[in-house]
């Protein structure tokens, strides 16, 4: 098809990386949204039953250290950031453990930080590291080591995280569930007009423009990152889907090719 894949090939994806954002891991409150990730460690485990290779990359660290410390919020400092995301990462991934092992999954912790995937040694580690637990039908948990991450070397948003792990790991599918249905020609907060984009075929930096910047008070990303991690991904082989991650079954349907969210299509396999 002229090099343009169809969507329906999205169904052949075998190894598929999965990211979730402190958003839609917490709710207003600040507290966790158990329900969400009760329902997306479901997913994960039937989709290891399908025979799928499934790698989660997840948020949440300094959200849930905050709740956890009843601070007020995100702390301004580096420091107070570090040890905040250390207390928090450490809940996160006993929450997981807890939910996976109801389905006795193993799952595994992966801190990576950028320098480490930046080097050649430590980058080929870190590959032969997630080949290993993935033949070992082990759901590696990715996040950034936000407890020695200091400003100049970090990826800056777990977006960006994901399509590194999706290229470390030689994905499939990259799906970033959100807390929005996808990407809008025009901010659909500010315009009642705003239409979902349903497929995305240039991968040209021109796509970002109607983006926006914006995050949220927990999380770091906004739909820029999001679009920007989803054409790397497509620019390197990679199907990106960006998806709301309300109802996580909503992978299914991305996997069964139904016209949800926005596909990146990649240019070459
Ligand atoms: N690594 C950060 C955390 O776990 C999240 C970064 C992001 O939201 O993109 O809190």
């Amino acid at each position: 098809m002229d090099g343009i894949l169809n969507r329906s090939d999205i169904s052949k994806a075998k190894r598929i990386v999965i990211k979730i954002g402190t958003t839609s891991l917490t709710y207003d409150n600040g507290h966790v949204n158990l329900n969400r990730i009760g329902h997306l460690t479901r997913v994960i485990c039937d989709l290891m039953n399908r025979g799928k290779e499934v790698v989660l990359v997840t948020s949440g660290a300094i959200g849930i250290g905050v709740d956890k410390l009843k601070l007020p919020g995100r702390p301004s400092t580096l420091s107070g950031k570090q040890a905040v995301a250390a207390v928090g990462q450490l809940m996160l991934m006993n929450i997981y453990e807890r939910f996976f092992s109801e389905f006795s999954q193993t799952v595994a912790q992966v801190l990576l930080t950028k320098n480490v995937t930046d080097g050649e040694e430590s980058r080929q580690n870190a590959i032969n590291t997630f080949n290993e637990l993935l033949s070992m039908g082990v759901v590696p948990i990715v996040n950034e080591n936000d407890t020695v991450a200091v400003d100049e070397i970090k990826y800056g948003d777990n977006d960006y995280l994901s399509f590194i792990v999706a290229q470390l790991t030689k994905a499939d599918l990259l799906v970033i569930l959100s807390d929005i249905d996808g990407y809008y020609d025009k901010n659909p907060q500010e315009y009642d007009d705003a239409i979902l984009l349903h497929t995305i075929t240039d991968l040209s930096e021109k796509i970002e423009k109607n983006a926006g910047g914006s995050g949220t008070a927990l999380g770091t990303g906004g739909m820029l990152t999001k679009v920007h991690a989803s054409r790397l991904a497509a620019a390197s082989g990679i199907w990106a889907v960006i998806a709301n991650g309300e109802k996580p079954e909503i992978v299914y349907d991305i996997l069964d090719g139904k016209e949800i969210g926005t596909v990146f299509v990649p240019e070459k396999k």
